[in-house]
């Protein structure tokens, strides 16, 4: 079996990332919350913990160069994805991770809580119904939904001059002609992870 701290070392080494001892272990300690708390509620469908460390962790990191801003929110996080990786590798920023699951959101609250993550709040609710105090620098969702969804949910977070970052599988070329009104795709950019024989895309957007 493939040892997950050496994965998770590697995997950060590719993406130009230097993290500390303290920052590995506390993104393998998130993997085996998350393995913990998958037997009683289900949290992900990926189990494995080199999975786990490829298509969590890897996966999450991978848009660290693309994230701007002191502030962050990381729409429909699910168990914690992407925003608890990075928050864990980005101690100066601050990230709110809002899903609309009380279960999901629990364990995100326990997770960061665990990591000892000072930089984190949850918030569990939709998104679209939640106002927050002040706007984003960066709005980011993975497996959200369509770009339009996105924005109908999150538009209302993002700063003026901020961004909204949706990371997809496949380049969503017809999405890419349906970003709603007020809204202009900056860039599409082709990821790679490392480990991870599969595409990725991250889409940039800002208000028009
Ligand atoms: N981002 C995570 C989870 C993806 S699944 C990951 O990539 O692993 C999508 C998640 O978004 C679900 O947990 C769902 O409950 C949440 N969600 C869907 N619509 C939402 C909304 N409008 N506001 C907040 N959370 C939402």
């Amino acid at each position: 079996m493939e040892d997950p701290d050496a994965l998770l070392a590697a995997g950060a080494a590719a993406l130009g990332l230097r993290l500390t001892d303290e920052q590995r272990a506390a993104l393998l300690r998130l993997v085996a919350e998350l393995a913990e708390w998958n037997g009683r509620f289900n949290l992900t469908a990926i189990r494995e913990p080199a999975d786990m460390v490829r298509k969590h962790l890897l996966d999450s990191l991978a848009v660290h160069a693309f994230i701007a801003g002191g502030r962050i929110c990381d729409v429909g996080t699910g168990p914690g994805f992407p925003g608890l990786p990075l928050a864990g590798v980005n101690p100066r920023r601050r990230f709110t991770l809002v899903e609309a699951t009380a279960k999901k959101a629990r364990f995100v609250e326990h997770a960061a809580r665990a990591l000892a993550l000072d930089n984190v709040e949850v918030v569990n609710a939709r998104a679209e119904a939640w106002r927050a105090p002040a706007p984003f620098d960066t709005v980011i969702c993975r497996a959200l939904g369509k770009l339009h969804e996105f924005v109908r949910f999150a538009g209302h977070l993002c700063a003026r001059d901020g961004r909204m970052l949706a990371m997809k599988g496949q380049c969503p070329g017809t999405e890419l002609e349906a970003v709603p009104r007020g809204w202009r795709v900056v860039a599409v950019r082709r990821l790679e992870v490392p480990g991870l024989d599969a595409e990725r895309h991250l889409v940039e957007l800002a208000r028009a």
